[in-house]
């Protein structure tokens, strides 16, 4: 069994734990007959690169490790410069490569030392493999597992993309964002419905969340149209093309074509909720004020505002506590009412 690189581009969080660890295995160290030492600069064996996706305000980064010398396609241009190995790894022989310039200018992962007059690059740290090490310096100091040194057939490799003789998963694709908005009350518009079409087919289908986006990963690039819908509103289909990029489509604002009775704005919505909160908690507190006042209570209603009001026979309140009608008269009515029972 052979065991090959595997990294995954969503676990990796951009560190550089790997290349620095590299640079600490390799720099100023010869590890013959495998390596010779790495200069300390100008060369990378282990590389991660870095990439800007989409436009303000919706930025994303990827960041993507490049271990450039494994890969079969050196091993096949010059096979008589590489080291025989069943594992798979490939070894650039330091002896057999002198003066082999050639195979630097051809392969990006190669470096060509100009001290040594021979070409470098990762050997897949074989010094260590052969000395018992379950993994590469690079992999041991990789803390989220997005590089992995692993069996073959013990790894989940769909949807990989192979490069060189590593496997890369989540290779980011494109993405669409945008926000939408009504420009007549100025707020954006929640729960829309925004949907996916790539000539005349639905690819895809979201909402938008409580700020007005919404956004489609991970797929294919393409000329995409957005047909946007949403109740109360004329429905709308925005150009979406990201063959090239990502892209965020904008702040796009919608007609309103109802009555706007029928449509509370989210402020309105908020303002009732707030409302409804402060009416439940007051019936609360009128409630558990009614139970500690069941002892030496009597109630009477207001001669003025109607309302039905407790009375505490000797709390010496005799206003009604809503409209403030004197209620002296009331209560001295049903006070003599229940001393003549
Ligand atoms: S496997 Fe070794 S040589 Fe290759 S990139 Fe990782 S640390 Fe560097
Ligand atoms: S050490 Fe791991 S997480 Fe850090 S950059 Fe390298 S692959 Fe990514």
């Amino acid at each position: 069994m052979s065991k090959v690189f595997v990294i995954d581009i969503a676990k990796c969080n951009g560190c550089h734990n790997c290349q620095v660890a590299c640079k600490d295995e390799h720099c100023e160290q010869s590890w013959m007959p495998y390596a010779q030492a790495q200069p300390l600069t100008g060369q990378f064996w282990c590389k991660v690169n870095e990439k800007e996706h989409g436009q303000v305000p919706v930025v994303r980064l990827s960041y993507t490790p490049v271990l450039g010398a494994q890969d079969d396609a050196i091993k096949e241009y010059a096979p008589e410069c590489c080291q025989e190995r069943e594992d798979g790894l490939i070894v650039l022989d330091p002896e057999k490569c002198k003066g082999r310039k050639d195979i630097a200018d051809k392969f990006d992962g190669v470096f060509w030392n100009e001290e040594l007059e021979i070409c470098q690059g990762c050997t897949g740290c074989a010094h260590l493999i052969d000395n018992d090490w379950e993994e590469p310096r690079c992999v041991d100091a990789c803390c989220t597992d997005a590089l992995r040194y692993v069996e073959e057939s013990e790894v989940d490799l769909t949807g990989a993309e192979k490069r060189g003789n590593v496997y890369y998963l989540n290779v980011p694709k494109r993405f669409i964002a945008g926000l939408l908005y009504d420009p007549e009350v100025d707020e954006v518009v929640i729960g829309a419905t925004v949907v996916l079409m790539l000539n005349g087919e639905q690819i895809a289908e979201t909402v938008t969340d409580d700020f007005g986006d919404y956004r489609f990963v991970q797929i294919e690039p393409g000329a995409y149209e957005l047909v946007v819908s949403a109740k109360g509103f004329e429905t709308k289909t925005i150009a979406a093309d990201c063959t090239e990029q990502d892209i965020y489509v904008g702040d796009e604002p919608l007609a309103f074509i109802d009555d706007r009775r029928f449509y509370p704005s989210a402020a309105d919505i908020a303002r009732r909720d707030r409302a409804e909160a402060v009416i439940k908690w007051a019936e609360m507190r009128r409630d558990v004020q009614m139970e500690e006042d069941e002892v030496a209570n009597f109630a009477v209603d207001c001669p003025c505002c109607g309302k039905h009001l407790n009375v505490q026979a000797d709390s010496g309140i005799y206003r009604c506590q809503f409209c403030k009608a004197d209620l002296t008269e009331v209560i001295a009515e049903k006070a003599a009412e229940l001393a003549a029972k």
